[in-house]
């Protein structure tokens, strides 16, 4: 049993109401590993019951004041009575974001999925993707308070303290992921020096900046914090001298990509850590790894995640590949009840060396149901593309996929970028051969290979884009993994 009182009184949490309270003062001393440990470590069992009382009073808001849920419920045969335990959230429907845009457009702005008045509305963010009608977030007050709260606990996690100064190196406007990261910084005491990006020479700016303020943490998207580090050498500034203690990073797969993380942690010396769900179920750290960078922790009694059958949308069992399925378990304004993300994933649920008792995304998420191209009958994951290039001596940094179709047989051509003078290859050709053999035996396809100097590729501010599929009009891809 999980001590109410206790975890009142000394952690500042009251359980015992719906939404839960947090004293917005209560932080835990410097030397302490966890923020919550009586949830975070506790037996499994008991904080799902914790997980169950939050579920029900959760469904039985959204059902009382959400036309689009009672709707949506009533179709599928469930109401909140439905919910007798844990096990029965999956008899739920699952949304899709495609129904938010509808609900929306039907009834805009917010659409019949807000569960508060509008005058009670705090925050109006949006997704910030580039195809189709965006999806807007109306977010209470209260809300705002409690996203704040639990990204603080899981950047705690994360090994990030009050004396830390954390630059944020993403642009602000549409994107939660940079808002995310400074309420939760806040919350938490650090230091926030809120940089952006996305202005011509802002990259440039940022590592002048950086070598004034000295941040020890950094946050932005992984494509960026490599792009960072080469505007760094362009300066004549080694990355190292930066002093990152941390990089916790979000909007692509990449920092859960072996070979990526671990560039990242050699270029800068700090630790690189995978964050992020989806922009909607805001608090997005939710899928948040611990310092000890075994893969995502699931927090479950703050956003409560299934891996599902992508067909089923029943959860599979610990070990297996799916998609996760989000619930939010405190949120009154605009709650998701069991939103599929279409990410691929696997979890597991096995012990980490910081006592968390929360299931695992050990590879991160790796890519997107709608994602993966078929070339002659193999599936192939932008992110093995990258996790083998990166791991190659004398890869330049960046890499373009473009798919065709020559003589109706699907090609791959492979562009990807040298370091002239930093191979220990006896030549151009020799990387050629090694780079051309890793691919093939990985993804099992005979790719077209072309080499290209360092730095001939675009390079992005936010999510990169190297995908693109000639075949089709509408697949580019790498770029669209939605989590923030
Ligand atoms: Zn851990």
């Amino acid at each position: 049993m999980i001590d109410l009182q206790r975890l009142r009184t000394a952690r500042g949490v009251d359980l015992t109401v719906w939404p839960p309270r947090y004293d917005r003062k209560f932080l835990p001393s410097a030397e302490e590993e966890h923020w919550l440990p009586e949830l975070e470590c506790a037996d499994e069992a008991d904080r799902d019951e914790i997980i169950f009382g939050k579920l029900k009073n959760q469904i039985r808001h959204a059902w009382e004041r959400s036309t689009f849920y009672r709707r949506r419920w009533q179709e599928a045969g469930v109401s909140p009575d439905t919910l007798r335990s844990l096990d029965d959230l999956a008899r739920f429907p699952v949304i899709q974001k495609s129904e938010m845009r509808i609900a929306q457009e039907a009834n805009p702005p917010f659409g019949d999925l807000l569960c508060i008045e509008v005058e009670e509305i705090s925050r109006i963010h949006g997704t910030s993707g580039t195809t189709g009608r965006p999806v807007v977030f109306g977010i209470g007050r209260d809300d705002w308070d409690r996203i704040s709260n639990a990204h603080a606990r899981i950047m705690w996690a994360a090994g990030i303290r009050p004396q830390d100064r954390i630059i944020i190196c993403s642009f602000f406007s549409l994107y939660i992921g940079s808002w995310g990261a400074l309420i939760g910084a806040e919350r938490l005491g650090a230091a926030m020096f809120p940089f952006g990006a996305g202005v011509p020479g802002q990259t440039a700016r940022a590592v002048e900046w950086a070598l004034t303020v000295r941040p020890t943490a950094f946050y932005g998207t992984p494509s960026y914090a490599l792009r960072f580090a080469e505007a760094a050498r362009e300066q004549g500034v080694n990355p190292l001298d930066i002093g990152l203690r941390c990089l916790f990073l979000s909007g692509e797969p990449g920092a859960g990509i072996p070979s990526t993380k671990r560039l990242i942690e050699e270029t800068f010396g700090g630790a690189c850590i995978d964050m992020g769900s989806m922009a909607e179920m805001t608090p997005w750290m939710t899928n948040g790894e611990c310092r000890h960078r075994t893969g995502m922790h699931l927090w479950q009694d703050i956003v409560y995640a299934q891996v599902c059958d992508p067909d089923t949308y029943k959860p599979v069992p610990f070990g297996a590949e799916g998609t996760p399925v989000y619930t939010h378990l405190e949120r009154t304004s605009q709650p998701m009840i069991r939103l599929a993300s279409n990410d691929r994933a696997r979890w597991i649920n096995v012990p980490c060396p910081c006592g968390r008792t929360y299931p695992r995304l050990p590879d991160g998420i790796y890519g997107r149901y709608d994602d993966v191209f078929i070339i002659r009958g193999k599936n192939i994951y932008p992110s093995a593309i990258e996790d083998t290039l990166r791991g190659i001596e004398g890869f330049g940094g960046e890499f373009q996929v473009i798919i065709s179709r020559q003589d109706s047989m699907d090609e791959l051509l492979i562009r990807a970028e040298y370091v002239p003078a930093g191979s220990s290859h006896d030549s151009i050709d020799a990387l050629k051969t090694i780079m051309w053999e890793k691919i093939r035996a990985r993804l099992g396809v005979r790719p077209i290979l072309e080499l290209v100097p360092q730095g001939s590729l675009p390079r992005t501010e936010f999510k990169a884009r190297r995908v693109i599929d000639d075949r089709d009009v509408y697949r580019t891809s790498m770029g669209k993994l939605n989590n923030p």
